[in-house]
């Protein structure tokens, strides 16, 4: 049988178990014991713990896959165009986001069962270090976003240099599934949080501050003085009152005919009685006659 050499190099490899003779009986049988097998297995015994479940390996739990691999725990976000090809949209996206919580559990397992698996979740980076393959990650990503789902932050250049740790990477976009959500979700002034295998994160404390803005605008004062003009100038009309007199005069015979008419827009009455005196004023010439 040939051994990785990861499986060669681990000092307790289990022998290979005897094969299983006669009768077994159990409430499950699973075939195979790698993580699929193991993993159903913990989740029946979960379930029900009374439920008698049993594995048939033909070599050792994990000689398969499980024990070969390079040790990426990612989501199957990037595979979502070929997961929609397969199932339909609805079931490509429940099995991507199955992905990400299968993530999770793997991270909460470890920690409640105090395995030590180098189980680190610091999110995963689609890059390009050519620039033929800038943007193939494009039709992934739109795709999720058009269905608003997806853990996808896209990064500027600098930004994916930077956490890449070289300029070799050109461009690129996150996976934020593969990184662990703070427990707290926020972390408040004076709050810790542990992240586990020894780091912490700290939010010693909050300043407050109070951001003022100075300025001088030169053309305020002109503004300024424009608008109390225009103010001023309206005061007048406040206080006047508009009225329109017309006298016409006309040879009637040996005389003149004066015709008086007038209007006012505001104060009226007042503006009747001073119309009164006019005409009378008018009707105290020598031999007057006013018509109005
Ligand atoms: C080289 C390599 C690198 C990989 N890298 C990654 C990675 O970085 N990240 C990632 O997520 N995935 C990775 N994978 C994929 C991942 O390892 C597999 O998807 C996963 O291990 C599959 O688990 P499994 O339980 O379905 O299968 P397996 O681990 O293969 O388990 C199947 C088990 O069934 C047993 N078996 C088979 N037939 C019978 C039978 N008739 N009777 C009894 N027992 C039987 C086998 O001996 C085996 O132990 C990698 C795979 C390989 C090969």
């Amino acid at each position: 049988m040939h051994r990785s050499l990861w499986l060669l190099e681990v000092p307790l490899v289990p022998d290979v178990q005897p094969a299983l003779e006669g009768e077994a009986r159990a409430d499950i049988a699973i075939a195979g014991g790698g993580y699929v097998g193991l993993w159903t297995a913990l989740l029946l015994k979960e379930h029900d713990p009374a439920c008698e479940v049993a594995i048939v390996e033909q070599d050792f739990c994990g000689s398969g896959a499980s024990g070969r691999n390079g040790g990426f725990a990612l989501s199957w976000w990037a595979k979502l165009k070929t997961l929609t090809r397969l199932c339909g949209q609805e079931d490509g996206v429940r099995l991507a986001k199955a992905s990400e919580d299968a993530l999770s559990e793997i991270d909460s397992f470890c920690r409640s069962h105090g395995i030590d698996a180098h189980f680190t979740r610091g999110g995963w980076l689609w890059t390009a270090t050519t620039a033929s393959q800038m943007g193939s990650w494009e039709a992934c990503v739109a795709l999720a976003e058009r269905q608003g789902v997806g853990p996808w932050q896209r990064l500027d250049p600098d930004e994916v240099a930077a956490r890449a740790g070289s300029r070799a990477h050109l461009g690129g976009v996150l996976d934020t599934s593969a990184m662990r959500p703070l427990a707290t979700g926020v972390l408040g002034a004076g709050e810790t949080a542990d992240l586990g295998r020894g780091l912490t994160v700290s939010f010693p404390d909050l300043r407050q501050y109070t951001v003022l803005t100075v300025g001088r605008d030169r053309g305020l004062l002109i503004v300024l003085a424009a608008a109390i003009l225009i103010l001023l100038g309206l005061l007048p009309a406040l206080y006047t009152s508009r009225r329109k007199l017309w006298v016409t005069a006309e040879a009637d015979g040996a005389g003149t005919l004066l015709k008086v008419g007038g209007f006012a827009l505001q104060r009226r009455s007042q503006f009747e009685e001073e119309f009164s005196r006019l005409v009378r004023e008018l009707e105290r010439v020598p031999e007057g006659r006013v018509r109005s």
